[in-house]
């Protein structure tokens, strides 16, 4: 199958769809793989490591578009390269269509075969496609939250991990899935002293066990929140309810109980946030300050890794990506259920139940 990767349009994107090594493998596979001139580059690859893979590099976006017959991406297709899509061709990207009429309807109207790597499941009821990304966010959250408790940022000038003879940071982490446990296990590593809420017993207990005494666990209410914020020198808010928008578990006149130049880092910040203070941030412009708390609240953090999160989302892809072109997309579908969770769209028809009740078009 001819396998396209194009270069990331959407602003402030620097991962690419495929590596080198993947590329190498889906070739090995007997696919010939387009990509288009200094896709890479921004993961730190260049077009040279791809024509050493076996890879061919095409000039343009265009000319990725036209020619193959599976495009493998990362960002939803901005407006430009939904207008190059067409039916019998396969997407595989991330599609984030819930709250997005304009590009469910013109990827309907495109007719291409739209599979969403957020809906791919795994046999453990995880999303395996959506858990790398989490990892890089979750160790991200308190790297970023201890440069913003520093006092050039407006923090309060206390160093998470303390010094002998000066106690550490007290680290909250709202939430113990995927993100909250990578930050949990970094906020450890760096001598923070950690507790971690959620509403999961079961979640609770392994974190319990994993963790061995190194952090605290406990069940997550309003008055637990209220009776830890005093101490609290950072917050993270790791939550997520599956299809809905994240609940608001710190509200404003909370943040009056915590001390000045405290921080919030707000992971769930692309389910609408867990803080009610929280509003969408960029990596130009990452922080700000509410009531005295400062606030990171960027809503694409693997971006600011993109090296790390090109690899760890291509490790994830490339098996699907391989049964995709290997077996044509029907028969890759047929076999494995987990991965027809990921059909969105099909020669104009919606076949995402949870896409079309978001839009009223069930
Ligand atoms: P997950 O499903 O693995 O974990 C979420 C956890 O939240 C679960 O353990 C659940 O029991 C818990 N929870 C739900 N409601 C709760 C409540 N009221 N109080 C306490 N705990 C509660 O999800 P995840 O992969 O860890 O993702 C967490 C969030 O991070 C999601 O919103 C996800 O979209 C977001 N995320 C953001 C970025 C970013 O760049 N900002 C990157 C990756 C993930």
């Amino acid at each position: 199958m001819k396998i396209g990767c194009p270069t990331e349009i959407k602003s402030q994107e620097f991962r690419v769809g495929m590596t080198p090594e993947a590329a190498q493998e889906a070739v090995a596979h007997g696919h010939d793989v387009l990509i288009q001139t200094g896709a890479g580059v921004g993961s730190g690859f260049a077009d040279e490591d791809y024509s050493a893979a076996g890879a061919r590099i095409l000039p343009d976006a265009a000319s990725v578009f036209a020619e193959a017959e599976m495009i493998v991406k990362v960002k939803e297709p901005q407006a430009d390269e939904r207008a190059m899509l067409r039916k019998g061709q396969v997407l595989f990207t991330y599609l984030h269509l819930a709250p997005d009429p304009d590009q469910t309807r013109e990827l309907l109207a495109s007719g291409v075969t739209a599979i969403a790597y957020e809906t791919v499941t795994d046999t453990r009821g995880g999303l395996p496609l959506l858990a790398p990304m989490s990892e890089v966010a979750g160790r991200l959250a308190p790297q970023v939250g201890a440069w913003t408790l520093q006092k050039a940022n407006g923090g309060s000038g206390v160093l998470l991990g303390g010094v002998p003879g000066v106690r550490p940071a007290n680290v909250l982490v709202v939430g113990g899935g995927v993100v909250g446990t990578a930050a949990a296990r970094v906020a450890v590593g760096m001598g923070a002293n950690v507790t971690v809420l959620d509403r999961s017993v079961a979640r609770l207990s392994y974190l319990d066990d994993v963790f061995m005494g190194r952090l605290t666990t406990q069940y997550a209410t309003e008055g637990a929140i209220t009776e830890l914020l005093p101490g609290t020198d950072m917050v993270i808010g790791a939550v997520l309810v599956p299809g809905a928008a994240a609940p608001k578990l710190v509200s404003r006149a909370q943040l009056a109980l915590m001390k000045p130049g405290s921080a919030l880092v707000d992971v769930a910040i692309d389910q609408g946030g867990c803080f009610e203070t929280s509003r969408a941030t960029t990596h130009q412009d990452p922080i700000y300050e509410v009531d005295g708390i400062m606030h990171y609240c960027v809503a694409n953090m693997p971006g600011a890794v993109a090296r790390t999160s090109t690899r760890a989302l291509g490790n994830a892809t490339l098996p699907f990506v391989l049964a995709l072109a290997g077996k044509g997309w029907r028969q890759a579908l047929r076999d494995d259920a987990h991965l027809r969770a990921g059909l969105a769209t099909h020669e104009g028809a919606l076949t995402s139940g949870p896409v079309a009740q978001a839009q009223g078009l069930d």
